[in-house]
């Protein structure tokens, strides 16, 4: 079923103002159709022409992912009416997207009579004009979840703000994540049972030999709840802020900084109602998302259009309401400092034109990671075999790292970079959690537990025949938690529909749709639901589990290794404050979100980049005001 759009462009005046384009006749008068293949699926438009010109663009068909294709569906229509050519150019970040909606367009004109010639005519470059100067109490680079989240504390502690972002929408790579906020003891996470082996797995870590004072602290306090909670005998998820800072620590492989995970894990929950409080909501039940390792992963209700726009839109609403501005199309280049204070940013914007806004108060960097980036990646990875071009990445275009390196020019220090994450993930992945997922190779077998870290799931995926998997899961997932949609607000059956995802009613039919062996699908699922039961250890040592592979219609996603998240980034303090490489305070100078390294260590836990980005970008503004 796809996502049905109508869309009028008009363009009465867009056209009294350029429909001098094309003298001659060009076209058969009339409404035509077309079609063209975006990242989800088809696109289908009408076109209305006169004889010599394009009149009107209305989108009839599409189901791209909201937000992130959104500037294609907002752009493209509007320049090639305005230019009178198809030869307009991709929208960054939804390039798929724009080039499907420019062939449905082209295919329309077509068959309305033009030849490719009369249609592509050459579009003049913009003219650059003169240095853009604004001011503003606070700027920010990246308009993204860290620096929206940063604009709303800015503004709510009365300052002016001025939102920096290269692209041509805001959002990010925040707004393509599929994740979910980790967050330790809230009524929601409440609801969730946790099987007898939820237990050993926290023992286990109350078992390793303290790395330093912070860690010892952690156990102790961890030892006693979980000893009253034993006492108990309850069967709900057992969790605290201590758990969490424990986990994220271990299994960050004691490099992160403890002083800031305390920070995000003390933090994370009112990271929810942060969000709640601008409009946002969250789906009742809890997850665990793919290498959070825990079921503490709170999914969004997607109000505001998918997984990743629910946790960027809701405060881009509050900033646009409140005043605050984002430049768009303005790439950042250089920070600008003055008597060792940073007091502004350079850079270019999209048609040319140079701009220096300044800040009375503060810069914060929110420009994100690195993982489109291969010259960084390959540059600073010390762990992986090889992360060259061929080696995909979940991430958008805009990831790559400028901030970094603006920062790394005026003295900043860095930290961590060589710790780039891997994550499975395919063209689409129906679940943001793996609470009921099975991790199942060409030849039908399961072959890790899933609920282990993402380094450890992607290591063990590129160990497969093909260097894939298929994620198997059942209708609990698909239907009761998701509601028929994938976690970015896709319909499951339009992935089915593309192909991106295939599906069975039973094992059976769904083992020949992946072309597995099906006795061994089913044995795997056999063995699983027993493990879930707890009438049977997981052979693969898998404790987190939630629901049984018992109820159809079934669906698997092929997924592949990505380059996903890097961990090393801008170093910061507690008050995100950017140190220099002395380990001195920049002053004026304050980073937020996946541009700063130390939170996470060397592995992020799934589910800890979205409370990264709202614990530390509130911070980070309230700090950026005083
Ligand atoms: P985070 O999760 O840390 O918020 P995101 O990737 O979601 O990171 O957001 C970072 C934002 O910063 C993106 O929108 C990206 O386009 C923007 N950005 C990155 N580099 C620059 C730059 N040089 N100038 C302006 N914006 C930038």
């Amino acid at each position: 079923m796809k996502r049905i759009v109508s869309m009028l462009l008009c363009v009465a005046m867009l056209c009294t103002l350029s429909c001098w384009a094309m003298a001659e006749t060009v076209f058969t008068p009339g409404t035509y159709e077309g079609e063209g293949t975006g990242f989800q699926g088809p696109i289908k438009v009408s076109v209305t022409v006169s004889d010599t010109a394009i009149e009107q663009i209305q989108v009839l068909e599409q189901s791209e992912t909201a937000g992130i294709s959104d500037p294609a569906f907002e752009k493209i229509p509007a320049l090639i009416l305005e230019h009178q050519s198809v030869a307009v150019d991709a929208v960054a970040g939804c390039t798929n997207s724009s080039r499907g909606l420019i062939e449905a367009v082209k295919a329309a004109l077509l068959a309305a009579g033009a030849t490719e010639e009369m249609i592509s005519k050459e579009i003049a470059a913009q003219e650059a004009g003169e240095l853009e100067t604004q001011t503003a109490d606070v700027v920010i680079i990246g308009a993204g979840g860290a620096g929206m989240t940063a604009a709303v504390e800015a503004l709510r502690a009365g300052g002016s703000v001025l939102i920096v972002e290269k692209m041509a929408a805001v959002g990010g790579n925040t707004i393509a994540a599929g994740s979910a906020l980790n967050a330790a003891g809230s009524d929601i996470q409440k609801t969730g049972t946790m099987a007898a082996s939820g237990v050993e797995a926290i023992e286990e870590k109350l078992a390793l030999e303290p790395q330093c004072d912070a860690m010892k602290r952690w156990q102790e306090s961890v030892r006693q709840d979980l000893d009253a909670y034993i006492a108990s005998g309850s069967n709900q998820v057992f969790d605290t802020p201590d758990l969490h800072k424990l986990q994220t620590y271990v299994d960050g492989d004691y490099v992160g900084k403890p002083e800031l995970i305390e920070i995000l894990c003390d933090n994370a929950p009112k990271a929810l109602t942060f969000l709640e409080d601008l409009g946002m909501s969250w789906k009742p039940q809890i997850t665990t998302a793919v290498g959070a390792t825990w079921s503490r992963s709170h999914q969004p209700a997607n109000v505001f259009g998918g997984a990743g726009s629910d946790f960027v839109l809701p405060q881009y609403e509050f900033v646009k309401a409140n005043g605050g501005v984002v430049a768009l199309e303005h790439k950042a280049e250089e920070l600008m400092v003055e008597d060792g204070r940073v007091v502004g940013v350079k850079g270019v914007a999209s048609n040319g034109t140079p701009f220096e806004f300044r800040a009375n108060k503060s810069v914060i960097l929110a420009t994100g990671g690195f993982s489109a980036n291969v010259e960084m990646r390959m540059k600073y990875n010390k762990f992986w075999a090889n992360l060259d071009e061929t080696v995909p990445t979940s991430n958008q275009p805009c990831a790559t790292g400028d901030g970094i390196t603006m920062a790394e020019a005026i003295g900043a220090n860095l930290y961590g970079m060589e710790w780039i994450q891997m994550v499975p993930a395919g063209d689409a992945s129906l679940n943001a959690s793996i609470a009921n997922e099975m991790y199942i190779n060409a030849d039908g077998n399961r072959f890790i537990a899933e609920d282990e870290r993402r380094d450890v799931l992607s290591g063990a995926i590129l160990a497969q025949p093909g260097s894939f998997c298929w994620k198997v899961s059942s209708a609990y997932q698909a239907w009761d938690i998701q509601g028929g949609y994938d976690y970015k607000g896709n319909p499951i059956e339009s992935l089915v529909a593309n192909g991106k995802a295939v599906v069975g009613d039973t094992l059976d039919e769904l083992a020949q749709a992946m072309g597995v062996n099906a006795d061994n699908l089913k044995a795997a699922a056999l063995a699983f639901d027993k493990a879930v039961a707890g009438e049977e250890p997981d052979a693969l040592g898998r404790k987190v589990f939630e629901y049984k592979m018992d109820k159809g219609p079934y669906y698997a996603t092929k997924s592949y290794a990505k380059v996903h998240h890097t961990m090393g980034g801008v170093e910061i303090n507690t008050d995100c404050q950017v140190l220099d490489t002395q380990g001195n305070v920049i002053p004026g100078l304050y980073a937020c979100g996946e541009v700063t390294g130390g939170i996470h260590g060397s592995n992020r836990l799934g589910g800890n980049a979205i409370a990264d980005i709202i614990v530390f970008g509130q911070i980070a503004g309230q700090n950026a005001m005083k």
